[in-house]
Formats: C-alpha cells, structure tokens, sequence
C-alpha cells in the first residue's frame, strides 16, 4: 500500500506528508518505507513488482488517489471514454523532477480547454497562470464536483482542487504518469478498469475511509499505509473477490467503499501463519521434546477470527483481549453471616445494644443506623451507614428489642470490604484465557455483558494408508480397521475444539490433495496420520515438501516418528506418524498446547507430578520417553508392554510417565513424572 504524494523532494528524514509505503503478507506488515520524492519511489515500485513476479508471487498494490475523475471528463479531453487516455494524456505532458514540476501549467492548460474557470483551481506558484483559478470565487467547473464514490466517502476531497489541506489533485496528476509507466513495464491490471487478472494489480485505496490518524507521536501516513496494508492482507480470499466486485468503468472507485465494517473487521482478525513458520534451522538433526515445544510457542499463533459475544456464549472459547472489571465485587461492604450489625470492635465481657426497626436484608440498598444502634443482618446485605461490624445470631440472644452478646469481637468481623474480591477497573482475566464456569462466574459478577473471543478451533482429521478399512467393515487379509480416526476425533473434542472428519485415503498422492483441499477449506488445523516420514509411500510429507512448506521435525521422542509440519492452501498441518501409540502420544505432548494456542489460548503446560515408582526400567540417554501409565496405591504402574503397536495399552493407561532424556535406572520407589490424561484437556 503506497500513500502518495505531489509535492518536491521531502528530504532524507522521513516526515509526514510524504510518500509512504508498506508490504504486508497474510496480515503481518513489514515497516513502512519513506519515500522521499517519485522518482525513488518509482525506482522502489518497480524492484519490488520485479522481485515479487520472479518469486511468484502477486501482488495487491494500493494507490491513495483517484485512478479516474468525475464523469465526462475523459471524453471532453482525450475524445474516449476511457480513464488510460487520460493517463496516457497525461503522461505525455507531465514533467517532473524531485524539485520541480509543472502540474499547475498542465491543469491550467486543461482549463484553458474548456473555458480557463475550471476543472482544476489552486495555485500553489507565485506567479499567476493564466486559465487557474487561485480560488473557488472565479471558478466555473463543467464537471462534475465530485465522483460518486467520493460523494459515498465522508470527508473525501475532491481530485479538482491542487492545493490545501487534505487536497488530493495535485497527486493524480503526478501519480498518474508514474502508474501509467508501472502498468506497461509490469502488464498490471487496474481496478476497476479491467478484471485483476495479471500477477500485479492497482487498487485505489483511502486509508482515511476507515482509520484516524493513529497513535500520539506517530508519523500518521506512514501509521495509516502500514494499518491498510496489514489489514487488506489479512481479508479471506473470497472476501477480498467480494469487495472488488464494482462496476465504475469511467470514474474508478475506492477499495472498501461500502464495505467499511469488513475492513474494520479484518484489522481485528489475527494475522496468518507464515508459509516458513514451521521452518528449522539448518544442520539439525534430532530435536530435544524441550526444544520442539518451545518452538512450536514461538511459532504459533492464534488464528481462529474474533468476534463479541455474550458472556453466557463465551464458555468454551479463549478471550481475545484482557477484560477489565466494570464493577467493583463485591459492589458494597456487606456482611457474610446472618447476625446483628453494630460499629467498631467490642472488648471481652459482655455487651447490649437496643435494635433499630427492621432489618438489612441481601439486595436491600443500605439505609443507616443510629449511633448506639444494632441492626438485624443476613448474608449478603449492604452494611447500613454506621455500621462495619456483625456479630453472628448463634452468638447473641435477643430479648425485649435488645440483643446482648459475649467480646472481644475485632472490628470489621464477619463481614466483606467493597472491591475485596474484584476492585473496578482491575484486569480480571488475561488475553488467552479459556472461559469455564468459574470465568463465566467471574465476568458476571464484575458486570461484564459481552466478551470479545476466538471462534472454535476447527480441526481436520485425515487417516492415510492403503491398509486402513472403515471400522467394522469387511476386512481383506493385510487390511487393518482405522483406528486412528476415531481416536484423533475424540481428542480433539477432549480438547475443547471441533473435530471435522475427513475420512480415509489411501496411498494415493491426487486424492490426498484433494482431500486436504477440502480440509483446508473446512478447518483451522489438518491433523493426518500415516505417511509422515521419507519413504516411497510417505504422500502427506511428499505433497507437503511440494508446498516448499515442510519440515521434518526428527523430535528426540519415544514412542514417535517424525512429524511432517507444513501449510496446505494457509493451513496449517501435522502430519503426525501412523502407529496408533506413536500418534495419540504425539497428539498429546506437541499437539495439545500447539491446538490450543492456534484457538487463541495462552500456551500452557500440562501438569506432572513427581510419585514414586512402581515398576523398574533401565533407560539409555538420548530420547525423552513417554510410558503408558497410571496411579495405584500411591504409585506409577506402566504398561508391561513397551510395544508401539499396542493399542489396549492405550485403553489401560490413565496417563504417562515422562522420562527425560538423560540415562536412567529406575527402581521402584524412586521419584518419576506422572502425567494424567486430564492435564492435556481442557
Ligand atoms: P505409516 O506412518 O504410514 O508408515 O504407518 C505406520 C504404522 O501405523 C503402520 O503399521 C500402519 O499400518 C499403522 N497405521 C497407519 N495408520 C493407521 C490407522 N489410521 N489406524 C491404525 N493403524 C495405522
Ligand atoms: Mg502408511
């Protein structure tokens, strides 16, 4: 996205009212370039549209001028309908250098064709031009003011006028001639001129449709280009197709107009994973579970859209930004006992107070009581005015409207200061954090309505392998019942998120892609099993390395394969190994945390707890291992078979016993990690 600019050379430190760009990918924005007069900014268009058609990539390039003027205009000067003869026209006769120009001689000899009071008016020279109106006192336009996207656009400037704050005219004329000589060089298309069909392409764009003027301090061009170029990159495909949908043949339109909300809402979203973001660095080999882990938390992100829903809607979902308390909890002082309220603290012996009429109930507001006085109390009223104390009614008799009860009683006893819980304006819940019944509880009682927070994880489950048969089906000797599918499907409910079946495929390198184009389609995550390492039938890492995408992972684990990680179509997918044991261990240790943060959760470690063994094993340096196991009496028992291929292992196990991935001998009694199953849900 490019902010443009008219005027001469702005100098070598960058400064407003420049020429401003910025790159974006996927919703994640590079600086913002300064560009200090045309001709560099020019030379910069033009290495980067190179560089970007070499790598095959295309590109979106936003212009904030008008590509055309109001209706009439082109035909009355080039003799065509036709917005390229005007900046063909105009091409021809603009000249510009970074200190000089001659866009009021050329706007003026355009008046002069029609009358010399107009179109264009403003001079920004000292001497006089004859046909340019310095002001709109002697202007006489015989076209239209304004564009009827600019007559949509609150606030926009019309392209007539050359000068002044806001004023956009002088920049189509010397923007114009520069995107005339972009667009051959490069064969791009512009919108809405023509379908957006080659490798680079215009839009006009008005970063001012939908932002301010950014944070306190910032360079605001420079803050607004970078803003649209994060966000137009951020919009889904078929959006982005949605709103280039427009028909303005003659005068040309701006991006978004109309679509305000969609833009505004797409700034919000959180950007895409990268194409590389699974990439390791070169030369290595095994990677520790610790090193995988901390990788996968640097890497990603959460990537499920945003949207504000009601507290009661909000169970199950990860908030996606800090709530701040908009009432104190509890609201009032108040008293947790039914009892009798007085002033201040009270010594040994003991004390008689006569009782006020009536009484303090829960959900009364606070009256106030005499000094002397007590009042009648229960759970949860507002302490009267006059009263900080309440002593509990199995304490005190009552007799002929005075109650008498036995000291010391401290001051402030048996009731709850205002704010004590929750005070207003403090954070309650972080950015990340899943909403479960006690944050649902928590977010009422501070006063919060709605919640803003991520959509659902949706993930993909693919089976691969030739061998596999539907369970319960008909099973031909060497076939064997898909038992990762509905293992895989479970977990990812067990892990809060929405499971999407995929089904099966075999060995087949076209159907897995069609298959994981539909996944992608459906689902934030592809999770697939089978096919993941390097060998002749290994489709899922041989399609993923295709993407130029693929990792890999050699992860220093037992039980475990590699883990082929890569994007299919901006999704991201774990290959994870086809051996049942191998995959529902995988899916646990790297995928749990990794399926929580990409559902915009913080990142989270499950819980282990050091018990004493209840097995012996002696284990070699190098892999850290993950047993199958479970509690009894007080210890960690593990599956007697160690074999990756048993699955009733699986069924017997309540959890793991992790074993580092130094050497040890292990005898009973002595301390292991045990983790259960439950730490890796929800
Ligand atoms: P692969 O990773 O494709 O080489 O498969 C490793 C082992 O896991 C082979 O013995 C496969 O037959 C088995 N396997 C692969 N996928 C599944 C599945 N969905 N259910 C049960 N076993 C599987
Ligand atoms: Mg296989």
């Amino acid at each position: 996205m490019v902010d443009w600019s008219g005027g001469n050379d702005t100098g070598k430190s960058p400064r407003q009212d420049a020429i401003w760009a910025c790159v974006a990918r996927m919703g994640r924005a590079e600086e913002p370039v300064y560009l200090r007069n045309r001709r560099v900014a020019e030379d910069w268009l033009a290495a980067f549209f190179d560089a970007e058609t070499r790598a095959g990539r295309r590109v979106l390039a936003g212009f904030d001028f008008p590509f055309g003027y109001p209706c009439g205009f082109a035909k009355a000067l080039t003799g065509r309908k036709d917005a390229f003869a005007v900046w063909g026209w105009l091409t021809d006769r603009i000249e510009d250098t970074p200190q000089s120009n001659n866009r009021f001689d050329v706007a003026a000899d355009i008046n002069r064709r029609f009358g010399g009071e107009g179109p264009f008016w403003f001079n920004g020279l000292k001497r006089d031009i004859d046909g340019l109106p310095r002001r709109k006192d002697s202007y006489n336009n015989p076209f239209p003011e304004k564009r009827a996207a600019e007559d949509l656009a609150k606030g926009a400037f019309s392209c007539w006028q050359l000068g002044g704050t806001g004023a956009v005219g002088s920049q189509v004329l010397m923007g114009l001639p520069v995107l005339s000589r972009l667009k051959k060089r490069f064969d791009a298309s512009v919108w809405p001129f023509e379908p957006l069909t080659n490798s680079i392409a215009f839009v006009e764009i008005w970063p001012s449709l939908t932002l301010g003027a950014g944070p306190d301090g910032a360079i605001k061009d420079a803050w607004q280009v970078k803003e649209v170029a994060r966000s137009v990159s951020n919009l889904e495909p078929d959006v982005l197709d949605r709103l280039l949908e427009v028909d303005a043949r003659e005068e040309g339109w701006i991006f978004g107009l109309g679509h305000e909300a969609v833009l505004v809402d797409a700034a919000a979203q959180p950007p895409k994973l990268t194409n590389d973001c699974f990439a390791l660095p070169p030369g290595v080999h095994w990677t520790p579970v610790a090193e995988t882990l901390a990788m996968l938390k640097t890497r990603l992100q959460p990537v499920t859209p945003i949207k504000t829903v009601p507290i009661c809607a909000a169970a199950g979902h990860a908030l996606a930004s800090d709530v701040v308390a908009l009432r104190s909890s509890p609201p009032l002082p108040n008293t947790a006992v039914d009892g009798y309220g007085f002033a201040g603290s009270k010594d040994a012996g003991i004390h008689r107070m006569p009782l006020v009429e009536g009484r303090a109930a829960a959900g009364d507001a606070p009256g106030a009581v005499p000094e002397g006085f007590a009042v009648r109390i229960l759970t949860g009223a507002a302490l009267p005015d006059g009263i900080n104390t309440v002593v509990l009614q199995e304490d005190v008799s009552v007799q002929d409207g005075e109650i008498a009860f036995r000291g010391p009683i401290k001051l402030a006893a048996n009731t709850r200061r205002a704010g004590e819980d929750v005070e207003k304006g403090e954070i309650v819940l972080t950015k990340g954090t899943r909403v479960g019944p006690a944050e649902a509880a928590l977010l009422a009682a501070t006063g919060i309505r709605e919640v803003d927070v991520h959509a659902p994880l949706r993930v993909a489950v693919i089976s691969t392998g030739a061998e596999l048969v539907e369970a319960g089906d008909q099973a031909a000797p060497g076939q064997i019942y898909d038992a990762n599918r509905p293992m895989l499907l479970d977990l990812i409910r067990a892990f809060g998120h929405v499971p999407v079946d995929m089904g099966r495929v075999a060995d087949n390198r076209d159907q897995l892609s069609k298959v994981l184009n539909a996944a992608a389609k459906q689902s934030d995550l592809v999770l697939t099993s089978g096919g993941a390492s390097a060998g002749d039938e290994d489709h899922v890492s041989a399609l993923l390395t295709e993407t130029g995408s693929m990792t890999l992972w050699r992860i220093a684990v037992k039980p475990g394969r590699p883990l082929a990680l890569g994007m299919w179509a901006a999704t991201p997918v774990f290959g994870l190994p086809g051996n049942p044991v191998a995959a529902m261990t995988c899916a646990m240790i790297f995928g749990a945390p990794a399926m929580a943060r990409l559902a915009g959760q913080a990142w989270k470690e499950p819980q282990g707890y050091q018990v004493p063994a209840g097995f012996s094993k002696r284990k070699k340096a190098g892999r850290t291992e993950y047993l199958r196991a479970r509690m009894r009496n007080g210890q960690a028992e593990v599956f007697a078979s160690e074999g990756s291929g048993r699955i009733s292992g699986l069924a017997w196990a309540e959890g793991f016993v992790e074993l580092p991935p130094d050497a040890a001998d292990i005898t009973p009694g002595i301390l292991v990690k045990y983790i259960p199953f439950g730490s890796f849900l929800t």
